[in-house]
């Protein structure tokens, strides 16, 4: 039974240049989830259509949530993905690959104190937004991260860098790598926006704290994002999933 009181919407556009939409996204409290999936012949979307599965599969677990139920989720998708990948790859040929990021929020309630679980693998980014200030949660797991880390590129040269889409954490990989992980008390979070590097990519964040802001409610706001990546020129599949926390207990 959940004490925690939440509005959440969700929305997704293909944009105004790709073909299909590899993008999916959940919103199936007390778990949050956007997927980018990657790889041709629809293994993109077979790849975050399963990331949507099992983390609706986790959603629907009785019990307590907590990093361990999470990780299994993310074993269980890599295993599903692999799976599909060398079925698919044995069938005919050409180079099959089904890849995705995670980005995940998962609300763990256990004793008085409810608190955030999110997690990243690869470019989707988890923000949050706390008394109008907007704050990248994720740290994108990218070639470009990298060099911005290492201190030689500058945040504008990142923006129109080349390899800016190249991540370096993915599902589908011949390895799951370590995924990112975060816990923040409810209270002091605030808004919480997952969303595609569909939409970060495009606009950006003074764009996304204005619209963020601008819009209560959480539907408006997600369809506002992305309406947002699609006048930036919708470049590739947008997703945006805005929850909001309006009473819990103290
Ligand atoms: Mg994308």
């Amino acid at each position: 039974m959940s004490e925690v009181e939440l509005r959440y919407a969700g929305a997704t556009d293909v944009g105004l240049v790709r073909d299909h939409n590899e993008d999916a996204w959940l919103a199936s409290p007390p778990v949050f989830v956007v997927a980018d999936g990657m790889g041709g012949h629809h293994g993109g979307d077979v790849a975050s259509g399963i990331v949507v599965e099992e983390f609706a599969r986790l959603a629907g677990t009785p019990g307590p949530l907590g990093a361990a139920e999470v990780s299994a989720t993310l074993e269980s998708c890599q295993r599903r993905i692999l799976e599909y990948a060398a079925a698919h790859g044995a069938a005919g040929p050409g180079q099959w690959y089904a890849g995705t990021t995670v980005a995940a929020a998962v609300l763990v309630e256990d004793q008085a104190s409810p608190r955030w679980l999110l997690v990243n693998l690869g470019d989707s980014r988890i923000y949050r937004l706390h008394d109008d200030q907007l704050v990248q949660v994720s740290v994108d797991h990218s070639v470009v991260q990298e060099l911005l880390d290492a201190g030689l590129i500058s945040e504008a040269e990142a923006e129109t860098h080349p390899d800016r889409h190249v991540i370096t954490r993915a599902l589908g990989g011949p390895e799951l790598p370590p995924a990112d992980v975060w816990e923040l008390p409810v209270g002091e979070t605030g808004r919480l926006l997952l969303c595609s590097d569909g939409v970060s990519g495009l606009v950006s964040a003074a764009e996304l704290a204005r619209l963020l802001a601008a819009s209560p409610d959480p539907a408006a706001a997600a369809e506002g994002i992305v309406a947002a990546a699609l006048a930036a020129g919708g470049t590739d599949n947008a997703t945006a999933v805005v929850i909001d926390v309006v009473g819990w207990p103290t």
